[in-house]
């Protein structure tokens, strides 16, 4: 916890210049100073500093952002951590939060732990290594399983010996460690008479957080006799919380950024054998299937993920659960299908690390396909097996938060399931609406949403109906018009969001009555009771859920916690829209606008939002039009010409706030 006083001093300390000068050469370029890019290989500088708005950029590889972030970023630290790193730097003391007793002991407690498994992890490795009970056991055992020094040494691998004489608990007590946090971490366990290693006589893999200390370990029996647990695992503490921590992810994460691409696995022995076959972009949520805090984990460096589990029910299982999760969470997902019978590790052992990569890269299969060809193929011909998997995809389907990619996949799936188009858009409409209702349950404890009736989605086409209109299609996947008037929102609120202005409530009775609220207030409001309206770009709509969140957290959200927001992305996009000169729309050259400020920020705000409004409208009604003519069913045309008439209405409104008849967006 340190002190907001203290994150802006070190803020205003570290100049961007000063700060990546201590690790690129820089040289002067007009305004900015220029480098060789110290995240990717290059021969001619890319790498541009910009001292004016405290930024940089590389315009090779796409990184960029702000001291801190570069920190973060070229030393692999977390936020907190990579402000440290710079009060270190310029002498600035670290004010920390004042903590309580109790929360003292905490730290002191959670500091301890910390202590202890970063010993017992040396202690593990120089077991193995360094006796004879290890190296005869231990490292024979690795050995034999394919693996070479640099994999034992890579991820930390160890022993624990079977003790007495050798054990941790002994050493750790010589250092000087209470029993108690000893026995907390799970290592060292009371027995009737005496303290005992919990993992004796086990190989040890140690779980290390982002950092690289280790947090906890995995330890597996050599023995075969059945009747024993094959993997003992640590204890959850205060120091590892399983579902937030993914094994190999600190050993893989440079390999996953450079790839883009992250393989999920399910255990220790899958990781490693893929790394020992050249395979680095892989880890594994041991000890627990796929958690949406691991999920996140892994965003942070990529948004393709690839699962492998074993071909078995349980590893199927898993998977489909997976890719539910993975989806929720707006990730890009594919699955592989291992030969039955193999798990990653035999089957790279099998093939070899080429032949394995080659059969990663020729089996991983967008997941719906996936699934569909897994469940198709168990249910046969028996009909309602059939519905059943149908049902399950339907399911998943609904998850996709972003309507033209899930329309994209429904149609692909209606062909490979055999089903009518329309028929699995109302299932899906079905499970959205659920979804919708649970999400917004969950978003917004207690604050009642007022949303529109929506109209349904429009069915998917048939496969000639989609070549008749595929030019309609084409300008409806094309969102940079769209993007343009969420810019336009997003710039408002960053440049104008704390202005306050004074807006008048028409009331039957007493006439009108004055409130005054901010721009940022008063587009949020606006905006949430109209959920047809989402943000389509990435990004906008990253820096809009902000907002949203603040919003209902009835807080104002101010630009420099943006500047100063761990993503860079955001920080370069916030930087671009505050520094940029304001370029009004082009409406807006033929306005003139009132004197009064207030009237005239609240112009500009409702500009930009009958614009988004307008936009939208006009898409729904592209795609309304789309549907009715490529329908032949009298109550879907109805519909569709209901719909059309209340879109015209909007549109007709809206056209005549911008004072013309005709838009063309
Ligand atoms: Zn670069």
């Amino acid at each position: 916890m340190i002190k907001p006083e203290t994150v802006n001093q070190i803020f205003e300390r570290a100049h961007i210049e000063d700060v990546v000068g201590d690790f690129v050469h820089l040289k002067k370029r007009g305004a900015n100073l220029l480098g060789l890019c110290p995240f990717h290989n290059e021969k001619t500088p890319s790498f541009t500093v910009s001292p004016a708005k405290g930024l940089y950029k590389c315009f090779g590889c796409g990184k960029g952002g702000n001291s801190v972030g570069f920190i973060m970023e070229h030393e692999h630290l977390s936020y907190p951590e990579a402000l440290k790193f710079l009060a270190r730097k310029y002498q600035i003391e670290v004010e920390e939060k004042e903590l309580s007793p109790e929360e003292k002991e905490v730290a002191d407690e959670r500091e301890s732990l910390m202590l202890i498994t970063e010993l017992a992890m040396k202690f593990f490795q120089s077991s193995m290594k360094d006796t004879d009970e290890g190296r005869s056991i231990a490292l024979s055992y690795f050995k034999e399983r394919g693996m070479d020094e640099a994999m034992i040494d890579r991820f930390a691998l160890g022993y624990c010996p079977e003790g007495p004489e050798n054990s941790f608990h002994a050493e750790a007590i010589r250092k000087g460690y209470k029993t108690k946090h000893l026995i907390t971490t799970g290592l060292v366990k009371e027995g009737r008479q005496s303290l005992f290693d919990f993992f004796h006589g086990r190989v040890i893999f140690p779980i290390r957080g982002i950092s690289g200390r280790a947090v906890g370990f995995g330890a597996r029996t050599l023995r075969s006799d059945k009747s024993i647990a094959k993997y003992f695992n640590s204890p959850e503490s205060i120091i590892y919380n399983k579902s937030k921590v993914l094994f190999g992810l600190y050993e893989s994460k440079s390999a996953i950024v450079k790839k883009d691409l992250c393989y999920i696995a399910e255990g220790y022995m899958d990781v490693i054998s893929m790394h020992q076959a050249g395979v680095e972009n892989v880890v594994a949520s041991s000890g627990t299937s796929l958690t949406v805090d691991q999920v996140r984990l892994i965003r942070r460096y990529t948004p393709n993920v690839t699962l492998i589990y074993d071909n078995d029910g349980a590893g199927i299982k898993a998977s489909f659960r997976g890719i539910d999760i993975l989806l929720e969470e707006g990730m890009k997902v594919r699955a592989v299908s291992l030969p039955d019978g193999d798990d990653p590790d035999s089957l790279s052992q099998r093939l070899g690390p080429e032949g394995m990569q080659v059969y990663l890269l020729e089996n991983a299969k967008d997941a719906f396909h996936f699934m569909s060809d897994i469940l198709l193929e168990k249910a046969g011909k028996d009909p309602i097996e059939r519905s059943r998997a149908i049902k399950e995809i339907v399911g998943s389907l609904a998850l996709f938060s972003d309507r033209i990619e899930r329309n994209l996949k429904t149609q692909d799936m209606a062909l490979r399931l055999g089903v009518d188009q329309k028929t699995l858009n109302f299932e899906i409409a079905k499970a959205q609406r659920q979804v919708d209702s649970d999400r917004i349950k969950a978003q917004d404890r207690g604050r009642p949403i007022d949303s529109p009736p929506l109209p349904d989605t429009p069915p998917p086409l048939t496969e000639e109906e989609m070549e008749r209109d595929m030019p309609i299609m084409n300008s409806l996947l094309d969102y940079n018009e769209q993007q343009e008037q969420e810019r336009d929102i997003i710039r408002i609120l960053l440049n104008h969001g704390d202005r306050r202005m004074t807006i008048l409530f028409e009331e039957d009775e007493q006439g009108e009555t004055e409130e005054e609220i901010s721009v940022q207030q008063y587009i949020m409001d606006e905006l949430c009771n109209e959920r047809h309206i989402t943000f389509k770009d990435a990004l906008y709509g990253k820096i809009w859920a902000l907002y949203q969140s603040a919003f209902i957290e009835e807080r104002q959200l101010d630009v420099r916690h943006l500047e100063r927001h761990p993503d860079p992305t955001i920080n370069l996009m916030v930087a671009e829209l505050t520094t940029e000169r304001h370029v009004l729309h082009r409406w807006s050259d033929r306005k003139i606008y009132p004197k009064n400020e207030t009237e005239q920020l609240q112009r500009m705000a409702d500009e930009a939002l009958n614009r988004l409004r307008l936009r939208t409208v006009m898409q729904m009604m592209k795609e309304t039009e789309v549907a009715m003519q490529g329908s032949h069913d009298p109550g879907i045309q109805q519909e569709a010409l209901e719909r059309l008439a209340k879109l015209n209405t909007m549109k007709a409104k809206l056209s005549a706030y911008f004072g013309s008849v005709i838009v063309n967006l």
